[in-house]
C-alpha cells in the first residue's frame, strides 16, 4: 500500500534536484551536477573540529589543526558537511531567508553523512537557537529544520525549548573577536534539568568564526553538559 502511495506521489510529482528542478531518481536528492559543484569536506580534515587540509598533506592519522592542537576548541568535536562557498551559499541563502524549507532533506542528509567515522553517542539534538523576533520575522528556525531528522535518525530526543536567545543586531561582516563580543551572555538555560549530565550534540546551518557552538558551548557546561558535539551543512573556510 505504501508503495503503491508512493508510486502515486512519484508520478503526480516527479522527483527534482531541489536547486535547479533537473530530474533525479529519489525526491530530496541533488542532481549530479549540483552534487559535483558543492565542496565537499572529505579526508584528511582536523579530528577534531574538522576543518579541512590540502588532500596532499600527510598529517598521520589523527590530525589537529593549529587552534585544536593548542586547546582553544570547546566543543569535544565537530563536523560539517561542505565548505561555504558560492556554490554552497546559493543553497545556503534561499534556505535561510526565501522559505526554501525543502532543502533541509538534502542538508540533513549531508550532516549525517559528515558524521560518518564518529560514533554519536548523544542523549540530545539541540539546534543553535533563534532569538523569538528573528523566529517570528522568519517563521522558521533554519536550525530545527536541520535538526529535526538528525534527531530521527540518532533516535534521540530534539530539544529547541531548554536554551532561550536574546536578540542582538546582525553579526554580519565582522570579525572573529567582534562576533565573540557580539554572542557574549545571548544564551541562558531555562530548563537546567534537562541539560545536567547530558551530551549535547548542536546543530546550525552554517560555521563561520566558531563563536556561536563556543559561547553556546560554555553556557551549556556550565549548566553541567557531560559534552557539547556540533554538526553543520557548510563552514567558512580560512587559512588557519
Ligand atoms: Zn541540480
Ligand atoms: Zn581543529
Amino acid at each position: 500500500m505504501v508503495k503503491f502511495f508512493n508510486s502515486v506521489i512519484g508520478f503526480l510529482f516527479p522527483p527534482a534536484c531541489p536547486l535547479c528542478d533537473t530530474p533525479v531518481s529519489i525526491h530530496g536528492e541533488l542532481c549530479a551536477e549540483c552534487w559535483a559543484a558543492i565542496d565537499w569536506i572529505t579526508w584528511p580534515y582536523c579530528v577534531r573540529c574538522g576543518y579541512p587540509f590540502p588532500a596532499d598533506l600527510d598529517l598521520g592519522g589523527t590530525p589537529l589543526c593549529p587552534i585544536c592542537a593548542s586547546g582553544k576548541t570547546e566543543l569535544d568535536w565537530i563536523r560539517c558537511a561542505c565548505v561555504y562557498d558560492a556554490a554552497s551559499r546559493s543553497a545556503m541563502l534561499p534556505f535561510k531567508h526565501g522559505g526554501r524549507i525543502k532543502y533541509a532533506r538534502f542538508m540533513s542528509r549531508a550532516m549525517m553523512w559528515a558524521l560518518r567515522d564518529i560514533n554519536v553517542d548523544a542523549d540530545i539534538v539541540m539546534p543553535v537557537p533563534l532569538a523569538n523576533r528573528r523566529l517570528f520575522s522568519r517563521g522558521y528556525n533554519q536550525a530545527t529544520l536541520l535538526a529535526r531528522p538528525i534527531a530521527r535518525t540518532l533516535d534521540v530526543c530534539l530539544d529547541v525549548d531548554s536554551v532561550r536567545r536574546k536578540f542582538r543586531p546582525d553579526m554580519g561582516h565582522k570579525n572573529a573577536r567582534q562576533r565573540l563580543e557580539n554572542i557574549h551572555g545571548v544564551f541562558s538555560v531555562v530548563r537546567p534539568d534537562k541539560i545536567r549530565g547530558r551530551k549535547i550534540l548542536l546543530v546550525d546551518d552554517v560555521m563561520t568564526t566558531g563563536a556561536t557552538f563556543s559561547e553556546l558551548c560554555r553556557v551549556l557546561m556550565r549548566a553541567g553538559a557531560s559534552a557539547v558535539y556540533g554538526v553543520t551543512f557548510c563552514r567558512v573556510v580560512r587559512t588557519i
